[in-house]
């Protein structure tokens, strides 16, 4: 078959949700945001959810051949998202300071920031190169109904401003435009530039610097080591924007 016209933005008019899809395996619970979590029939109720390879979850899932998918409400903090989304559960255990119970499958369910979940135990796989289709009968469900609204992806990336991850599956190359914002806004001048987390709106504030990880007081964005990351989502240094005043 030829290949058509491709403009891959009109990916971006495909609808998804936002969710943190959880996972268990022995004691040890993690999760990572997905968007693409769907039904697949409505009896019995099966869903599927697409997962990286790379996410400690798609090993989760794997060993215990199950899975919980907490629905992320529109009000969630961007910071909640950014460590679901873009820390890995092999440096840090994400459900330490979250609110969750153990469902009927042992995995996690988020209790804060959530309109509902669904638990679901594997029923089958699609091997789809960089991820895994993992195709799951329902065997739990709940609303909280707690007056919040589920959140969109679109919702997320427009009215919250979100990025997205590079193992999403909806992942696209990000432009070149906050390069270009760096080398505007960086020149001359006295006082020194803050610069954002695109991942997660922290903000560096060279004026405070951030000591808790080796950073002095007063020491401007272009001098901190390229090892350092986002203290709070941990985003490389390139995944900062200046900040306009
Ligand atoms: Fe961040």
């Amino acid at each position: 078959m030829n290949a058509g016209k491709i403009n891959l933005n009109a990916l971006f008019e495909l609808n998804y949700g936002m969710y943190i899809v959880s996972s268990i395996k022995a004691d040890a619970v993690n999760g990572c945001i997905a968007n693409t979590v769907f039904q697949l029939t409505p009896e019995p109720p099966v869903i599927a959810v697409s997962i990286s390879k790379e996410n400690l979850t798609h090993e989760y899932i794997t060993s215990s051949g199950s899975f919980a998918v907490s629905v992320l409400a529109e009000d969630t903090p961007i910071k909640f998202t950014g460590m679901f989304g873009f820390r890995s559960g092999r440096d840090l255990d994400k459900f330490k300071d979250a609110a969750f119970k153990k469902g009927v499958t042992g995995c996690p369910i988020v209790l804060e920031n959530t309109t509902g979940y669904v638990e679901a135990e594997v029923i089958n796989t699609v091997d789809v190169g960089t991820h895994t289709l993992f195709i799951g009968k329902v065997l739990a469900c709940e609303q909280f109904n707690n007056g919040k609204i589920a959140m969109t992806y679109n919702y997320y990336r427009d009215v919250k401003g979100g990025r997205t991850p590079r193992t999403a599956a909806t992942y696209q190359e990000k432009s070149k435009k906050s390069e270009q914002q760096k080398t505007t806004t960086s020149k001359g001048g006295k006082t020194m530039q803050k610069y954002k987390c695109l991942m997660c709106g922290y903000i560096y504030d060279p004026a405070k610097g951030d000591p808790d990880n080796g950073v002095e007081p007063g020491t401007a964005f272009e001098d901190i080591s390229d090892n350092w990351v986002c203290p709070e989502c941990g985003a490389a240094k390139d995944e900062f924007e200046a900040v306009e005043d």
